[in-house]
């Protein structure tokens, strides 16, 4: 298989996952069960997973992913964001849906799914980064919302979630020019126009990153090297480890790799003002005279 095809093989399931999960999503479901059934339905398929799936509620714009024991019930009323990470032999697909539970705010959910869609249509070789990010900012405020100005799309690249160069969801700077063969997700935010527009980091995600290999002995040691063969460079959650190494040794060890910088945590990121957030991505590839959307 040439790397496109895995692009789209990637794409394909992390499609089906998202469609099948919209229609699961409703009040009463778990958010560890939203979690942990796209997941399972990502390996059934035949995909390997590019990041544990986040269920992002309300302000959270993202990075929650529910730890092993997780109580946090869906309602009625939220704004319900899952984002979804699948990849094949390393090539990455990541796309994102809004669930609304909440009929007051379904323009802000549909104004967002069109300034992807138009956000889409520009991708070609030769156009600006930053140019996407001014139509994207210039249909969401046209219609009475407003994008959240740091959070942005990004390059995708092997065993990479963030490669880098990025798509911004507002007009400014970044002028570097889409490459034919290049893999961008694309993933706008809005908010409601009296929010700030900006996240913050909150809380800690339960997402995690390997980040350096220190001497170490037993536990920490094993889980360490499980990591690095199991995860490469793409993030982890401490549900899918706590499940590998139960029990206080593992929770030990866990401890033990954050504590010695082994280990990274991300943040959740959390809208400033308190405001709900909608959120849509797909994964597109760059062609020399247009875009092909992997996640369609
Ligand atoms: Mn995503
Ligand atoms: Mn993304």
């Amino acid at each position: 298989m040439d790397v496109e095809e895995q692009y789209f093989k990637a794409g394909k399931i992390a499609a089906k996952v998202r469609e099948q999960i919209k229609t699961e999503v409703k009040p009463g479901v778990k958010a560890i069960d939203i979690c942990e059934r796209v997941e399972s339905m990502t390996k059934q398929l035949g995909g390997g997973i590019a990041f544990p799936c986040n269920v992002d509620i309300n302000q959270v714009a993202a990075h929650y992913v529910s730890p092993i024991g997780d109580t946090t019930t869906i309602q009625q009323g939220q704004l319900v964001k899952v984002d979804i990470g699948v990849h094949v032999d390393g090539y990455i697909a990541d796309t994102a849906v809004t669930i609304c539970l909440d009929p007051a705010l379904a323009p802000m959910v549909k104004t967002v799914e069109e300034a992807l869609a138009v956000a889409v249509k520009m991708v070609k070789a030769g156009v600006r980064a930053s140019d996407i990010g001014a139509t994207i900012e210039h249909t969401i405020k046209n219609r009475g919302f407003k994008p959240i100005r740091n959070l942005t799309g990004h390059k995708l690249s092997r065993y990479i979630v963030h490669a880098g160069r990025s798509i911004p969801n507002v007009a400014g700077y970044d002028l570097h020019r889409l490459e034919e063969g290049e893999v961008y997700a694309i993933e706008p935010f809005t908010v409601l126009s009296n929010a700030t527009g900006e996240v913050r980091d909150g809380a800690p995600s339960n997402i995690y990153r390997f980040e350096k290999k220190r001497p170490l002995e037993g536990a920490p040691k094993q889980m360490l090297a499980f990591i690095q063969q199991e995860y490469r460079t793409l993030p982890f959650c401490s549900r899918w480890l706590l499940t590998r190494f139960p029990g206080p040794e593992g929770v030990k060890a866990f401890s033990d790799l954050l504590t010695s910088r082994c280990i990274m945590s991300y943040p959740q990121l959390i809208e400033k003002s308190g405001g709900p957030v909608a959120q849509a991505e797909h994964t597109v590839v760059v062609e020399k005279d247009g875009y092909r959307i992997t996640t369609s």
